[in-house]
């Protein structure tokens, strides 16, 4: 019987990879993988003798829907021929990543051994490197354009952290990134939560260890002219103090 696990190679070439990842690739029959950079691509076609990039089904103009599944159905094509297939995506390949669920709950469905091993993720990198606990006041994460397309609730006690923000606004799925007035409409959602001076992070973690991160401070009435890659991710501190929950505070003072 086929089977897929999903493995995560992290956000830097070399250094986030587990010893349990890096086993799957080795012993994979066939691997599939999908960096951000083509290095690390390379860096992974050294590990196995049966690596495909999943980057050719990215093609301009096509819709990111489409491509996911051509992506799913290639997977399984070979998993239904018996093979034990690995997918190494890069970060966390079940973070912002819809391929890998996608195609375990279809292989699960379908009778194959299917599983995901974690990675570090862009998400990891962050905290490390803004020096971020999302426990200390909460920690929400949305996709920047789903936060433009549905009403969501914002916390402004707590960090908001907005992905995939470089093509945010795109209805088509076909951009590769959005421009100056898909931003100008992030920033008025966000200015009816937060005030226009408010500083917001651009980061960017490196691909290459030998690089440095980006951490780019910027204030909300100049996001819209900022420099958004397909990498940045934004991380908005919070914008307002707890309000103390007294009903509860003194239900709970009741309790021995
Ligand atoms: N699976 C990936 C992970 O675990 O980090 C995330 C993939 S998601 C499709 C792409 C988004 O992840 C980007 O738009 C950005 O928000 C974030 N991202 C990817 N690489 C990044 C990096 N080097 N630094 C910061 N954020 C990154």
């Amino acid at each position: 019987v086929g089977s897929v696990v999903f493995v995560g190679i992290g956000i830097t070439l070399g250094v986030h990879l587990t010893q349990r990842a890096k086993n799957y690739i080795e012993q994979a029959d066939v691997v599939f993988v999908a960096a951000a950079d083509a290095l690390v691509e390379k860096w992974v076609e050294g590990m196995n003798t049966d690596v495909r990039s999943l980057q050719v089904y990215y093609q301009e103009g096509v819709s990111r829907k489409v491509t996911y599944a051509q992506m799913q159905q290639a997977i399984m094509a070979e998993v239904k021929l018996g093979k034990n297939v690995c997918c190494a995506l890069y970060g966390h390949p079940g973070v912002f990543a819809l391929v890998s669920h996608k195609t375990i709950h279809q292989a699960l469905i379908e009778g194959y051994h299917a599983s995901m091993e974690p990675g570090i993720s862009a998400e990891d990198c962050l905290y490390a490197d803004l020096g971020i606990d999302p426990g200390t006041v909460g920690c929400a994460h949305f996709e920047a354009s789903q936060f433009l397309f549905y009403k969501r609730v914002i916390d402004p006690t707590a960090y908001l952290i907005l992905w995939q923000v470089g093509i945010v606004g795109d209805k088509s799925y076909k951009k590769l990134s959005t421009g100056h007035q898909h931003r100008e409409l992030l920033v008025k959602l966000l200015s009816e939560t937060y005030p226009l001076s408010h500083t917001l992070t651009l980061y960017e973690a490196p691909t290459l260890p030998v690089n440095k991160c980006r951490i780019e401070e910027v204030r909300l009435d100049e996001l819209a002219s900022a420099i958004l890659n397909p990498a940045t991710t934004i991380a908005i501190p919070p914008a307002q103090a707890f309000i103390e929950n007294k009903e509860m505070t003194k239900l709970l003072s009741n309790l021995c």
